[in-house]
């Protein structure tokens, strides 16, 4: 640095360093005011070093920063969701990787082929069956939501699913439409792969769209059913107290 002029000495920088450390000292800020130089670790808020803050960089760098707060966050977001319970234990045990797919019974040494019994090609486990298997992939596309999954065969399928989870309550809030289709799909997914597996049923996209889309009018018409009789509810012990003697 320049003495006294708070700026770099390039001529002297070019002659001493690597080109690469060149660049990244040009590029380094120099406050204007007058500042006392001090060591900072810049990974913490504060610049102080701190073992809580080593630690969480060290999973960021590994990818595993994720576990603990937003992934709780996303716990009780979907628990405290209008979703019907049944659907809110498949989406937890797919996301904990507990759903009978063939290759997590193969992992329990249960004697079964682990090739998936749609396309007879990969290994069943959740990203291959619930996103990249060639039915989900056009299933995904052509519902409502028409998510290209081309593109994401790279991103684990526990990401992918909250990812979209996070996505649509954030512009939805948290009685979004579009969680309830996402959810809906996947269930339908698995309905479809358990028809194959026990029943022998091969349908096309089109009937998977077509239960799904009846599952989802069911589901309103059952909250619509409720919130009549709420309303019932409501009014009848509203005028029991308006009629009642004081
Ligand atoms: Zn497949």
């Amino acid at each position: 640095m320049v003495a006294n002029q708070k700026t770099w000495n390039p001529d002297l920088i070019w002659k001493m360093f690597m080109p690469e450390s060149s660049i990244r000292i040009h590029t380094t800020y120099i406050p204007q005011e007058n500042l006392q130089d001090y060591f900072a670790w810049s990974e913490s808020k504060h610049g102080a070093f701190r073992v809580k803050d080593a630690y969480a960089f060290l999973l960021g760098q590994r990818g595993n920063l994720e576990t603990s707060h937003t992934k709780r966050k996303f716990w009780s977001k979907l628990w405290a969701s209008d979703l019907r319970p049944k659907w809110k234990i498949f989406i937890w045990r797919l996301l904990q990787k507990a759903l009978a797919t063939n290759c997590n019974l193969a992992k329990r040494n249960i004697p079964v082929s682990v090739n998936c019994n749609i396309c007879h090609q990969f290994p069943e486990d959740e990203r291959h069956l619930f996103r990249d298997c060639e039915i989900s992939s056009r299933i995904w596309s052509s519902s409502a939501l028409g998510i290209k999954t081309q593109s994401s065969e790279y991103i684990p399928i526990d990401e992918w699913i909250r990812n979209f989870f996070q996505l649509f309550w954030r512009e939805d809030g948290i009685k979004s439409e579009r969680v309830r289709e996402f959810v809906v799909t996947l269930w339908s997914i698995w309905l479809h792969r358990n028809n194959v597996v026990f029943r022998n049923l091969f349908e096309n996209p089109s009937v998977i769209l077509q239960r799904k889309n009846t599952l989802l009018e069911e589901f309103d018409e059952s909250n619509r059913i409720k919130g009549i009789q709420l309303k019932r509810v409501l009014s009848e012990s509203d005028s029991h107290q308006r009629t009642s003697p004081p």
